[in-house]
């Protein structure tokens, strides 16, 4: 299984709009951070988590062609804006994309794009997505075998999920207790949000992040969501040996669903 860090950035993107500092200025690419989005590509399928606002600019630098399955971690525009190009996918493959979603938040997508879910007398091509609940217990998307976690993110919740030794949860301030129980020692590779070294009330910083790894028994911990104050060469020292900042563009290979 191959892992696509298609967005390695907070909700503002990297570099921030008007702001002028040295992340922002600078010339690495690994510093200029679209919004935070991953897919996970195995035996010929694909499965993507969210639609951030640069959501073509990031398939197509990674070579998606066809996508055949979504998952939604929540709502927040940097995770859904993108959602219009969609279209892209189904002016090739004609059939609606699957899109799996906290139940609380099909009412949420359908009011943000109204437009693909009732007949507008819009003449052109809108998404089509056929809308699934995620479970409160592992289900399949596109083959993917998913083991999902309802986290806490402010006063909205954040789907998170194992797939494998693989796990991605982004956008949230705690994680369950008795997920640490049941996950620990099962995760090889972990891609996690963790915005910067300061505080934040609804996110998880660095070093609550790395607690996490470190809780979990991670092998390996990518941290994801980064704002304009983390700099990816400056900075790389102030994370332990099993740790690292994520970057746009970066793949991660696994062995596919092995537990
Ligand atoms: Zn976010
Ligand atoms: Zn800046
Ligand atoms: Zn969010």
């Amino acid at each position: 299984m191959r892992v696509h860090i298609l967005g390695s950035g907070t909700s503002s993107g990297v570099p921030v709009i008007g702001c002028h500092c040295k992340v922002c200025m600078s010339k690495d690419p690994k510093n200029h951070r679209t919004r935070a989005s991953i897919a996970l590509v195995h035996d010929g399928q694909t499965l993507l988590v969210d639609t951030a606002p640069e959501m073509r600019l990031q398939v197509l630098r990674a070579g998606i062609d066809a996508i055949d399955g979504l998952l939604y971690t929540h709502m927040h525009a940097d995770h859904t804006a993108g959602f219009d190009d969609l279209r892209g996918f189904y002016f090739k493959s004609r059939t609606a994309l699957n899109a799996y979603l906290l139940p609380e938040y099909a009412p949420d997508l359908k009011a943000r794009f109204r437009y693909a879910f009732e007949d507008t007398g819009y003449y052109g091509v809108t998404p089509q997505v056929t809308l699934h609940s995620i479970p409160d217990a592992p289900f399949t998307i596109a083959g993917f075998p998913i083991d999902p976690v309802r986290l806490v993110h402010g006063n909205v919740p954040s789907c998170g999920f194992r797939v494998g030794r693989f796990a991605y949860v982004t956008d949230f301030k705690n994680f369950p207790t008795a997920k640490i129980a049941e996950w620990r020692g099962k995760i090889d590779v972990m891609v996690a949000s963790g915005i910067h070294f300061g505080t934040h009330p609804t996110h998880s910083v660095i070093p609550e992040t790395l607690q996490l790894f470190d809780d979990l028994g991670v092998k390996r911990g990518i941290i994801s969501h980064l704002a304009h104050d983390v700099d990816y060469v400056e900075h790389a020292a102030l994370l332990p040996d099993f740790a690292e900042y994520s970057f746009d563009g970066m793949t991660i290979d696994l062995e596919a669903f092995v537990s």
